[in-house]
This record gives structure tokens, sequence and C-alpha cells, in this order.
């Protein structure tokens, strides 16, 4: 069976064949976080603009300060001042954070290091040159590109376009989404269930991971275990750059996914894959769009989301594939899990020493939703490790909202 490493790549490799160019649109710098960006931005002058100063105290001529020596101060320049005269031999000037360094001057001693009676400033130690400037075109040249096509806009990114006046930026329009869910037993989420029945948790789940992934999704609803049903939700679904279905897709009589899809022309890739929860996981091309059928039981979804539709929602957005958000941490109990696949459990990883320690959660199995939301993340047991000690080193996998 598959492992999960290698089915991630084989999503990977089979959008990456057929992903054409996104459509784009202008996006206000406000309205842009965490889209795609599609256009390249470059500064609009150099940066920092002027010499600027990082301390509040005194600009300098280094040479002139040595422990002890006194020089006249002439003056004072605020943030934001204009400064066009330079600073004369045996003086200085006052200057804050942030202010444009005056020519002549080489160095800033930061105030907490000089005394000041009147106009004299007495300085305690010398004076390197450079120090607490950052010299003018340091960060960035004039015209310099600083963010390119298919760079994800976080806020760090939105600052620097904002830096330099890029307030309009061209980005990829988000991929579109479809989430259905099947199942017979399951009723909307504004519905009161029958005794029998449960309400569609999972398109509430995957609509937070497709909008986390950087995705619209679009919710279907609900398929019955019908063929007829089945096949006409599909064929809406394909209209979207992407599908993604829950449940369906085990060994159980009415579990149609599947067939449904065979039946539509779709291409499998893998129909199984070596972990637990997420065994049964189902991912193929259906006339050209990727279609993912994940397992029903809410935790399995949640995993099998993480590991192969996010990578697919990056490509689809036009922006690289991030790496899972696995850690090393520290075990803090004996476990004793069952060989051969490789397992995902709720988890807790707290930072209390030097490594981070990880607690695995008691659990009902991966229908236990409550389990997952005291979770911060997935402890990763390898396939072929059953005795595992306290204070061993494994990898757990991050949820990306709560960390
Ligand atoms: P399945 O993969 O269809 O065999 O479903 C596995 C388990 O997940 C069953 O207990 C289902 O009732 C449950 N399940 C299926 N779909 C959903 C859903 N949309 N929301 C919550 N639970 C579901
Ligand atoms: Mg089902």
């Amino acid at each position: 069976m598959l492992r999960y490493e290698r089915a991630r790549q084989i999503v990977i490799e089979e959008i990456g064949k057929r992903r054409g160019p996104r459509a784009t649109a202008g996006v206000s710098v406000w309205e842009a976080l965490g889209l795609v960006l599609a256009q390249e931005v470059r500064t609009d002058r150099q940066y920092p603009p002027f010499d600027r100063s990082t301390r509040d105290g005194y600009a300098v001529r280094a040479k002139e300060v040595v422990p002890g020596s006194n020089l006249t101060c002439v003056g004072e320049i605020k943030a934001g001042d204009t400064v066009r005269e330079g600073l004369a031999p045996g003086k200085c000037v006052q200057i804050m954070t942030g202010a444009a360094v005056p020519a002549g001057a080489d160095a800033v001693v930061m105030i907490e290091h000089t005394q000041r009676k009147g106009d004299l400033v007495r300085f305690e130690r010398a004076a390197q040159v450079g120090q607490s400037i950052v010299p003018r075109g340091s960060e960035a040249a004039a015209g310099q590109t600083i963010l390119t096509p298919g760079m994800r806009l976080g806020y760090a990114e939105l600052a620097l376009a904002a830096q330099v006046g890029a307030v309009q930026l061209k980005c990829a329009k988000k991929p579109r989404v479809a989430i259905l869910s099947t199942g017979d037993e399951v009723v909307l989420v504004d519905e009161t269930p029958g005794e029998f029945q449960i309400r569609n948790s999972n398109s509430v789940s995957l609509a937070a991971q497709v909008r986390i992934a950087g995705g619209e999704p679009v919710i279907l609803g609900n398929a019955a275990d019908r063929v007829e049903d089945l096949g006409e939700k599909i064929e809406r679904g394909l209209k979207e750059d992407a599908l993604v279905l829950s449940g369906g897709v085990s060994m159980g009589k009415y579990d149609l996914v599947e067939n449904v899809l065979k039946a539509m022309g779709a291409e499998f890739f893998f129909d199984a894959v070596a972990i637990r929860p997420g065994k049964p996981t189902v991912f193929g091309i259906c006339r050209g769009k990727p279609v993912f059928g994940l397992p029903g039981n809410p935790v399995s979804t949640m995993v099998t989301f993480e590991l192969f539709v996010a990578p697919a929602i990056d490509l689809l957005s036009g922006a690289e594939v991030r790496a899972l958000p696995l850690l090393e941490a520290q075990l803090a109990e004996a476990m004793n899990e069952k060989p051969g696949l490789t397992h995902f459990l709720p988890a807790r990883v707290e930072w209390n020493g030097m490594l981070p320690e990880v607690k695995p959660l008691r659990w009902q199995g991966s229908g236990d939703i409550a389990a997952l939301a005291k979770a911060n993340c997935f402890l990763v047991v390898p396939a072929d490790r059953e005795k595992i000690e306290i204070g061993e080193r494994l990898s757990v996998l991050m949820r990306k909202d709560v960390v």
C-alpha cells in the first residue's frame, strides 16, 4: 500500500502536470491576505530612502567620540524632518529613531550612553563608524524586485507591498473547491437529525480547511448513497476547479463514490493509503478536474484533507506547495500502537522545556471530533513502530488553524 508521502507526491505531480494559467484580479492590499501574487512588485525608491537612525541619541563623527569626550549639540532632528545641512566637525546633533542622519555624521550614540548639561553632551564610550545607522539603499535598491508571482501574501508581504506604494495587487483568483458529502444518514447542519441520522459536520470542517488552504469553498450539500443522486451532484461539482467528497469510499455495499466516478470517466491514481485514520482515500482526475474521495469519518476527513487536498489547493492557486507543518517532539508517555499503518493521532504539543513535548489524547477513533477539538496537532506514529517509550522523539503534524 502507498505510503502517505508518496501519495502526496502523486497528487502534486498529477496536478502540477495539468496546471494552467490562473485568472487574476486586482485586489486592494487591505483585502489580499492569503492570496497568491500574480505580478512582480518593485521598489519605488531605495530603502531606506535616507541614512536612518535606529536610536534616540546623538548623531556624531565616530572618530570624535571616545570615553569622556564632550561635543556641543547644535540642534535636533525629529523623524520626518527635512535634513539638508551637514554636521560640522566638533559638533553633535540630537536625533530621534527614524530620523535622517545628516551628512558628515557617521554614527549615532544612544541617549543612554550620554550625559547632557545645557548644550554640552558628554559621551561615556567610544563610537564605531556606522553604529545605529541603517545606510540608505541597504535594504533594497530603487527598482529592485521584492515580490514575485506565485508568492503567497502574508502580513509581512503585504506590509512590504504597502511600503513601496503597491496598494493594488494583481492576484490569482482563488480556486473554487466543490464540497460534497455523501451518506443516507447525513442531514444538513440546520436540520434536526432523526434518531439514527447525523448532521453534516464534514462539509463545515472541509469548508474551513479549504479556506485555510487558500481556496473558495462551494458547498454542494449531501448526496444520498444512490448512483443517480451521486452522479448528478458530482456532475455539478466538476464545474468547479476541484471536487472534494466525503464518505462512500470504504468497502461497504453502499460506498459508491469510486464506481460513480469511474463511470464518469475518472482516472484514479490511488484509492488507498497506508495511514490510519484515512486509509480508503481516493484521488483521481475526472474531466480534467482533481477529485478527492475522502473517508467520511470526521477525523479521517480532516487528516486526509491536510495531507492530500491542501497541496492541491496550493498548486491550483498558482503557488508552490507548502511543506507539511511537521515538527519533532518528545513523547510524554509510553505508547503501544498496532504496526502496519502510519497513525495520525489527536495530540497536544506543549512548549515547556527545551524540546516540545507531545501527549496523545484519549479518543474513540476517527469519529471523535471532540478529541480533535482538544488537540493542537496529530502525533505521527510511523508504520513500523509498536512499543514507543516515554521521551522518544516523534513527528507531529501541527493543526494550522490553532497554532
Ligand atoms: P463512510 O466513509 O461513508 O463509510 O462514513 C464513515 C463514518 O463517517 C460513518 O459513521 C458516517 O456516518 C460518518 N460520516 C459520513 N459523512 C459524514 C458527514 N458529512 N459528517 C459527519 N459524519 C459523517
Ligand atoms: Mg457513507
